[in-house]
């Protein structure tokens, strides 16, 4: 622990910064041992490109998408002995051709790209995670003639969920990522509220739990203001009722943002009940939507010396680290704090029998 499955870079993406390697580095900095590099795939009409995306031509972004999974493979290898490093991608589905044009990609990719995120970033065309004008333009396209506000919002919410299921139903993808971005800008939006909407949560919700997919807790909603994570409490709630299983995600857009809220994830599924997270790894046998990819299971034993939170803020590592007993709760470090601002252990420490009746361990 911990894991990430969903990251990306201002190497490959204008809307994050820096170096695909220095999210590398920062994750094993941390003490992550699951990474998973998944960069947003190509986009096919330059309607589609976003402003901080002028000059460049959708040939352009798909030669930078090529060299994402070159470099994402490159330091794969180079870093084998430090971190499991995933190479993945993030759908996009804004209009069937990108759906037309994933099938391609993963043909001619083969098993270069291990496992998917399956994301729903627009509704009729249009972005909901860009910013709020756009949003509403993408809320109104949903609006028919005598609509009321809720009506349109609920037409607004089946529109991204029927895109969400038709995206699962075509590629299976391994992970689920931000399953109701649909409300990023309207956070206390109560979905089951909308009953046609919330049948479609549930639908997609089985669906997905019969695939075998992996529904992420995505800690970029508390950057993005939320008080809870991807998905929030009632859908994650209706996911754990389903039987569904979670994973971690950090959805960092930058080594500033890896690990990012990770304190804040582990409450979050505390609070939750949930007992036990899933990982992806390396297979040596395609799944059964043909990529290289497994689950893995970590039970949580939140009470008895395991979290979820970066080993580098994790005291239950700091004793590990040092060959100490590990007992009782595992309490997270100060957050400015980490390893690497610690003490050495002093030597006495290292004897197990002296950390018995030492209070000052850390
Ligand atoms: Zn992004
Ligand atoms: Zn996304």
């Amino acid at each position: 622990m911990p894991h990430s499955h969903h990251s990306h870079s201002g190497q490959f993406c204008k809307h994050a910064k820096g170096l695909l390697e220095d999210v590398v580095l920062e994750a094993i900095r941390q003490g992550f041992e699951v990474y998973g590099l998944t960069e947003h795939v190509p986009r096919y009409r330059t309607d589609d490109l976003y402003p901080d995306e002028a000059g460049l031509t959708l040939d352009d972004l798909a030669a930078q998408f090529e060299s994402f999974l070159d470099e994402a493979h490159r330091l794969k290898a180079k870093y084998a002995s430090e971190i499991t490093l995933l190479v993945g991608l993030e759908t996009e589905y804004i209009t069937d051709l990108d759906l037309e044009h994933l099938d391609a990609l993963l043909a001619r990719h083969g098993t270069r790209i291990e496992y998917i995120v399956g994301s729903v970033h627009h509704v009729n065309g249009i972005p909901i995670d860009f910013d709020l004008p756009t949003f509403h333009k993408a809320l109104r396209s949903c609006s028919s003639e005598g609509d009321t506000s809720s009506s349109t919002q609920e037409a607004f919410l089946r529109a991204y969920l029927d895109a969400q299921y038709a995206l699962l139903q075509r590629f299976r993808p391994e992970i689920i990522g931000h399953f109701d971005l649909c409300r990023l800008y309207d956070p206390a939006l109560a979905i089951p509220a909308y009953s046609a909407a919330w049948k479609k949560v549930e639908r997609n919700v089985s669906y997905a739990v019969e695939c075998g997919a992996l529904f992420e807790v995505n800690a970029a909603a508390f950057r993005k203001g939320w008080e809870m994570a991807y998905p929030g409490k009632d859908v994650a709630e209706l996911i754990l009722k389903h039987g569904g299983r979670f994973a971690l995600s950090d959805d960092s857009h930058g080594p500033h943002a890896v690990g990012l809220n990770y304190p804040r994830l582990h409450e979050y599924l505390r609070n939750l009940g949930v007992q036990e997270v899933w990982y992806l790894q390396r297979s040596d046998v395609p799944n059964a939507a043909g990529r290289m990819a497994r689950l893995r299971e970590l039970h949580l034993e939140f009470d008895s010396g395991f979290c979820v939170y970066p080993l580098s803020k994790c005291i239950t590592y700091v004793r590990r680290r040092y060959s100490l007993p590990v007992f009782g709760v595992s309490h997270p470090l100060p957050l400015e704090l980490t390893v690497q601002d610690l003490p050495p252990v002093p030597a006495r420490l290292k004897d197990p029998a002296q950390c018995f009746s030492s209070s000052s361990m850390i």
